[in-house]
């Protein structure tokens, strides 16, 4: 006995943590740097980890009152009724919400090229097929209404990330109602905003308000520093309210999670000051780096490095973990998340180093 035929489904390769990395090259763990996730290099807010231990004593029962409370929390910050905020085992979960909400078997979803693979994952677990758009890097990465069109064939979900990984860069919201506009109505546009805090830009969720063909992701593990937690969420248009009743994984959030994400949400303080180390994180790579690198609204930098296996190998054995490009397409370019002022100049110092050395 077999499970079904799971050749088209591409295994998810996580990054490897810093205790492997440690073990494997015989170091401690403490003088890694890794910076290949986008994690928060701050931790989590002190607040959630007060609320992890205050709450530990109640796992016993089943999450009703947090996840009302937290889905609640959610809808007073996005302006939408709590029906339009699907929470989920992060924001992959939330994917998996949107696919069996809206994926008939053999319907096609259109997802970037580079870009994140559990939209095409998520899509195909649910029977699903992928198509893809190009995000050029000849064209700098630049996302435009009229780009993904050309991709486009009429898929059920097409997939917009901004600010977008590996890249960096963003949509323009007028871009991005364009493209609904342009799309038919059977067309949900889903705008990934994972690392949305990081960026200037006004979330698409205003057009999640006045439209009922755009949903937006949203997630805990970046900005707010709970990765591990796993605890993220979609928005969604008001007439897809009752459809979570019928998809969701009962309690998908467990009662730590929300009770920590209604902790971390209070502690506004902890998020200002994780965008503030990216932001300065990313201007100390564009200016530092001796490698041609992209403007980022998120909380990495893409470089172009010549051989990204190579130089994310070396950087490995100098005890800096980044992100090699190579599974996204982009060979010759790794991915640096922001880290503290001492991770991020350590990683640059490594780096230079090291492609001085291979010129030479
Ligand atoms: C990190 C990330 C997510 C969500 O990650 P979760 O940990 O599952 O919340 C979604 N999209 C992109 C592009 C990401 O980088």
């Amino acid at each position: 006995m077999q499970p079904r035929d799971l050749s088209s489904h591409a295994a998810y390769e996580a990054g490897r943590g810093i205790e492997e990395v440690a073990r494997e090259l015989g170091l401690d763990p403490d003088s890694l740097v890794k910076l290949a996730s986008n994690e928060n290099p701050l931790g989590p807010s002190p607040a959630a980890v007060e609320a992890i231990r205050e709450n530990a004593g109640r796992v016993h029962t089943y999450p009703k009152a947090s996840h009302a409370d937290l889905t609640a929390a959610l809808a007073e910050q996005w302006e939408l009724s709590p029906s339009q905020v699907w929470l989920a085992n992060g924001g992959d979960g939330a994917l998996d919400y949107l696919s069996r909400a809206t994926l008939d078997p053999g319907d096609w979803v259109l997802v970037p090229e580079p870009g994140f693979a559990y939209y095409g994952m998520s899509a195909r677990y649910h029977h699903g097929e992928v198509s893809t758009y190009r995000v050029s890097k000849d064209e700098n990465f630049a996302q435009t209404a009229e780009g993904v069109l050309e991709g486009y064939d009429g898929e059920r979900i097409v997939y917009l990330t901004s600010p977008h990984n590996p890249t960096g860069s963003e949509i323009d919201l007028t871009e991005v109602e364009k493209l609904a506009e342009r799309t038919t109505e059977e067309t949900l546009v889903v705008v990934d905003e994972a690392y949305g805090e990081f960026s200037e830009g006004p979330s698409a969720v205003e057009l999640v308000e006045t439209r009922d063909d755009v949903a937006v992701l949203r997630t805990f593990s970046k900005a707010y520093g709970l990765a591990g937690l796993r605890l993220g969420y979609a928005l969604v248009p008001e007439a897809w309210a009752d459809a979570y009743a019928r998809v969701n994984t009962p309690f998908a959030a467990s009662e730590i999670a929300c009770r920590a994400g209604l902790a971390a949400l209070a502690d506004t303080e902890h998020v200002r000051e994780s965008i503030e180390t990216a932001r300065s994180a990313r201007q100390h790579m564009y200016e530092r780096l001796e490698a041609p690198t992209w403007q980022s609204a998120g909380n990495f930098v893409l470089a172009e490095v010549g051989d990204a296996t190579a130089v994310a190998e070396g950087l490995r054995r100098r005890g800096v973990i980044v992100r090699d490009c190579t599974s996204f397409g982009l060979p010759e370019c790794i991915r640096i998340t922001c880290g503290t002022e001492e991770e991020t100049r350590r990683a640059i110092t490594e780096c230079n180093e090291l492609l001085r050395e291979a010129a030479e």
